[in-house]
């Protein structure tokens, strides 16, 4: 993925009056998230914490700034926003405001040690082979190291202000996903992206329907109508209801390949993963491609589109005209 911003990390960049975009590396992925900082009455707000890296340097970054940080503030509970959040609490000393249902599943996942078997049994239920759940398990342990959250954040809900910004929910990328307005600027955190499109996933424990949540997020997105939205990866999105009819578009198209691919047979999420995201992907992607299919599959069957067939062992999908009947 080419981006057309080279970033300068760790350095504060000014993209509008009092919000400075602060870049920091990733090990994978898109390579690099924004945090940002908003001027406020007493100081400044820090939105989003990057992963809990050493590296990152905190000191060097708040001796950039005219000012305090005095509240920090977390979009949602994915590692490259909250991972470094007990680590920039400690170097500013502001308290951290977290949604009240994103800390609840961040505790969960990263706050016990068995996540990583339970998300691999899962998967398991939705036909990824052994190997590869074995993998999944392995990686989620690697990964929980770099995840630092801060224990017993501020817990705030949709409808609060924070520091003169409005909270609202937007679920969908993750389930307890918050994103700030002022007036008609957004700081959307991983809701709205460009040029790649967020992740919409299924996983465990998590809402029914995410991909139907996302639709109902990119609504109230178009609805508050920002004129600009600044979000956690990529480049800043200057037409975001534009954005939004777009991202729509593109789970539609999805939505139809993903109908195309089921027939009488049932088939796993898994299995239909290849017909989405190919052949080649490591066992990681191949997580991301399998939860990203399995929002795709339950959307269908709660549009009628679909139909699943579970038992103990295995979920599985069929086309809408075979779904749940016996054959004729
Ligand atoms: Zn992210």
């Amino acid at each position: 993925m080419a981006y057309r911003t080279e970033h300068t990390f760790a350095t504060p960049v000014e993209v509008e009056p009092g919000i400075l975009r602060l870049t920091l590396p990733l090990p994978t992925g898109p390579r690099h998230v924004h945090c940002y900082l908003l001027r406020g009455d007493d100081g400044w707000m820090l939105v989003d914490t990057g992963l809990g890296l050493m590296e990152t340097p905190w000191d060097e970054i708040l001796a950039q700034l005219d000012g305090p940080v005095v509240q920090i503030f977390i979009t949602h509970m994915h590692p490259d926003h909250v991972g470094g959040a007990e680590a920039a609490a400690a170097a500013t000393g502001a308290p951290v405001a977290q949604g009240r249902l994103d800390y609840a599943q961040c505790e969960r996942v990263w706050g016990s040690d068995d996540w990583p078997e339970e998300i691999a049994e899962w998967f398991l239920r939705h036909g990824v082979p052994p190997e590869v759940a074995d993998e999944l398990i392995e990686s989620g342990h690697v990964f929980a190291d770099f995840v630092r959250f801060a224990w017993n954040p501020t817990l705030v809900d949709p409808g609060d202000e924070i520091d003169g910004w409005r909270i609202h929910a937007t679920p969908g990328h993750a389930d307890g996903h918050l994103v700030l307005q002022r007036g008609d600027l957004l700081i959307a955190g991983d809701t709205l992206l460009t040029p790649i499109t967020p992740a919409i996933g299924l996983y465990p424990q998590s809402r029914p329907d995410p991909l139907g949540d996302y639709m109902d997020s990119l609504r109230l997105v178009s609805e508050l109508a920002p004129r600009i939205s600044y979000g956690g990866h990529g480049e800043p999105v200057a037409e975001p209801v534009v954005r939004c009819a777009a991202i729509v578009a593109h789970h539609e198209q999805r939505l139809d390949r993903t109908e195309a691919a089921l027939g009488s047979v049932p088939r796993s999420g898994y299995d239909v993963s290849h017909d989405l995201f190919g052949n080649a992907l490591a066992p990681i992607q191949r997580r991301f491609a399998v939860a990203e299919t399995l929002s795709h599959l339950e959307r269908l069957v709660v549009l009628g589109r679909a139909g699943r067939i579970e038992d103990d062992l295995t979920v599985a999908y069929t086309g809408q005209l075979a779904g749940g009947r016996p054959p004729l």
